[in-house]
């Protein structure tokens, strides 16, 4: 029978334990339904996840983390809307849990206040696009806003109009002395020109790989994750419903049960509401290309890839991507 250290040198065995003794227990959490952006393609807004009653009572938030730390979580995942609309309920979560926070950038999460909290930039492509997505080149803004912060990266989704020219969004910062991770845009609200086809996503695979092995210090990535993502397929399977793992716990009624993060939840602003995954409750899950759900696809699916050295390789480069997203693990 195969095993890990059968399959392991001394040092990838190493890093192997690194990583396997984290025990990652995360959720997500909307944190409000409001946003100083309205892009087109944001998976909340298009959704209608926002029509909920937010909770503005600040001391029912504070007993809600508590609760949810009590349910095992210790990664909570801020997103919204923009969370950085409210700092109060953001600084709840990073006294009780540690905290990460997706936010568009626009308003500096004061580092006095927020000290080692992971940040991550949305960023849609370069200037021109995000013109057009989300109605100004954030870049400008958040860039100066971030500039060398040690615990902030960019999440740059990748559109298909930026195919073949990813490299000047990454250089741009590198040079502003940031990190970046890659992931792709599904289009949820059916943008004209910004649907994917089969000969993009196989060129951006490339690109994606050329960038990792020309910007090692700034691209936090994996050719794994790249194959995976762009192809939507790992050891013969297709990614999908019947696939994904970043499914909220109380929702999931599949048959037989699936492979998926341990007591995941999302919840909304109101603190009651749950939605159905990580991403839009109404996308198509065949089109889906959530970045997050393929990554964690990969992480829970551990065991089918203790088949060969390169396999379980594949996967070890993906959990350590994942833990550096968080600084589980150092840059
Ligand atoms: S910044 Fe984020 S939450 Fe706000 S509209 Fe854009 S994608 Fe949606
Ligand atoms: S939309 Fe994506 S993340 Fe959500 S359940 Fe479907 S496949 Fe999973």
């Amino acid at each position: 029978m195969k095993t890990v250290s059968s399959l392991l040198d001394p040092l990838w065995y190493e890093r192997y334990k690194r990583i396997s003794n984290l025990n990652i227990r995360s959720s997500i959490y909307d944190v409000t339904n409001r946003c100083n952006l309205r892009c087109k393609g944001c998976f909340f807004f298009s959704s209608g996840e926002h029509h909920v009653q937010e909770e503005t009572d600040l001391k029912k938030w504070e007993a809600f983390i508590d609760r949810e730390k009590a349910r095992g979580v210790n990664l909570a995942i801020l997103i919204g809307g923009e969370p950085t609309l409210c700092m109060d309920r953001v600084e709840a979560f990073y006294k009780r849990i540690p905290s990460y926070c997706a936010t568009n950038g626009l308003i500096k999460v004061p580092r006095d206040r927020f000290p080692d909290m992971m940040v991550g930039i949305s960023l849609w492509g370069g200037g021109e696009d995000e013109k057009i997505l989300r109605g100004k080149d954030t870049f400008a803004i958040s860039s100066r806003n971030y500039e060398g912060d040690p615990y902030t990266y960019y999440l740059y989704t990748v559109t298909p109009k930026q195919v073949g020219r990813i490299e000047p969004v990454i250089k741009r910062i590198a040079d502003v002395g940031l990190k970046v991770h890659l992931q792709l845009l599904s289009n949820d609200e059916g943008v004209d020109g910004f649907h994917w086809h089969e000969g993009e996503l196989r060129d951006l695979r490339v690109e994606m790989d050329e960038m990792l092995e020309r910007y090692p210090q700034t691209v936090i990535s994996s050719k794994y994750y790249h194959e995976v993502i762009t192809t939507g397929m790992m050891l013969g399977r297709r990614f999908g419903w019947r696939e994904c793992p970043s499914v909220t716990e109380s929702l999931d009624n599949r048959q037989p049960p699936v492979r998926r993060l341990i007591h995941f939840y999302r919840w909304a602003a109101d603190l009651k509401t749950v939605h159905r995954c990580c991403t839009s409750a109404t996308r198509d899950c065949a089109t889906c290309k959530d970045g997050a759900a393929h990554m964690s696809w990969i992480m829970v699916n551990k065991r089918d890839h203790i088949i060969s050295t390169r396999d379980l390789q594949n996967w070890i480069e993906v959990y350590e991507m994942f833990a550096k997203l968080y600084r589980l693990i150092p840059w």
